[in-house]
């Protein structure tokens, strides 16, 4: 099987996997929230043996989540991207921000937690005005801008 790839924006941090990639969740917590910067936190757990940083030290933060279970989210000091979280209830298992794999194809969202503190746009309105690349200078495109 090959490994699969990921790693930070700036790329000073990068890791592989070998083994079986396992179900994706979203989770609407607040704590994910405020650490991936967006409206919900998508992880995809691996097993912990199959899982290695090849470049680079992640910087790792602890805190007690909702959940009254300790989690440490692992991220880049240089770019602030979130690379992956480990649980020592879970030892054996690592679950990585699925937009960090280099192919997010891979990744296979099973179900979806803290719904309960989901924001409003934590959805998508099907009529929502869409772009197939930036809009151009409104300011608001990513692909380069906020
Ligand atoms: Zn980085
Ligand atoms: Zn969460």
């Amino acid at each position: 099987m090959d490994p699969v790839g990921g790693g930070c924006l700036c790329r000073r941090i990068r890791y592989e996997y070998r083994g079986e990639v396992g179900p994706a969740a979203y989770c609407h917590c607040e704590d994910c929230r405020r650490c991936t910067g967006g409206a919900f936190n998508v992880g995809v757990r691996l097993e912990a043996a199959g899982f290695r940083v090849l470049l680079g030290e992640p910087k790792a933060f602890t805190k007690t989540a909702d959940s009254g279970h300790s989690l440490t989210r692992h991220f880049c000091t240089d770019c602030g991207s979130p690379i992956y979280t480990s649980s020592p209830r879970h030892p054996t298992f690592v679950y990585v921000k699925a937009g960090s794999l280099d192919d997010p194809t891979i990744v296979k969202p099973v179900y979806q937690s803290w719904t309960s503190s989901a924001v409003t746009w934590a959805f998508i309105p099907s009529g929502l005005s869409g772009y197939e690349k930036g809009r151009g200078n409104q300011g608001l495109e990513s692909g380069g801008n906020p």
